[in-house]
């Protein structure tokens, strides 16, 4: 078990589609448990495996954890294998941050609710209904391994501002 780097704009592996993954083998298991707990660590309530800079259709989701306390606090991950939106009901707005996009919010529109078809760590197939904050989580980390971000739902000005500061930091630290 190990933390993973978790990879920020602009690198390349935010903005490509991540691929489905055809055999669940020790490399993915041991995939699954790191960005787990780079996700508590970090800490953040969903993770993408673009976002650790591997081009695989898998996401870490855990909205519990972050607001349980005492005895109920216990770290329950998500893991989810080549998640599909099959249905999706409803809007709320939110603002979002993103671990891979530091000191950025912006307001992002989704569905208030929706279906995600997966399969788990052991093959089976799942189906979750989420709702809420699972809703929105599994949407954002979807867009993650289709190679979006929620740089991509900002106006273009937001986005300009921002890739602007950025340049401008990246020279200062240098
Ligand atoms: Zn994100």
């Amino acid at each position: 078990m190990a933390l993973r780097s978790i990879v920020v704009i602009p690198h390349e592996a935010l903005n490509r589609k991540a691929k489905k993954i055809n055999n669940i083998d020790d490399k993915i298991r041991l995939l699954a448990i790191d960005m787990a707990e780079t996700m508590y660590k970090a800490p953040g309530v969903g993770l993408a495996a673009n976002q650790v800079g591997e081009l695989l259709r898998l996401i870490v989701v855990d909205v519990v954890y972050p607001y349980a306390e005492g005895k109920d606090k216990k770290k329950d991950p998500l893991v989810l294998i080549n998640p599909e939106i099959v249905q999706s009901e409803g809007e709320s707005v939110n603002e979002e941050g993103c671990l891979s996009v530091p000191d950025f919010g912006v307001e992002v529109t989704r569905a208030e609710r929706c279906q995600v078809r997966c399969v788990d760590l052991e093959g089976n197939p799942l189906n979750i209904d989420a709702e809420g904050l699972l809703a929105r989580a599994l949407q954002h980390e979807i867009d993650h391994l289709n190679g979006l971000t929620i740089l991509e739902h900002a106006s273009f000005l937001k986005r300009d501002l921002y890739r602007r500061r950025l340049k401008k930091k990246t020279r200062r630290d240098r």
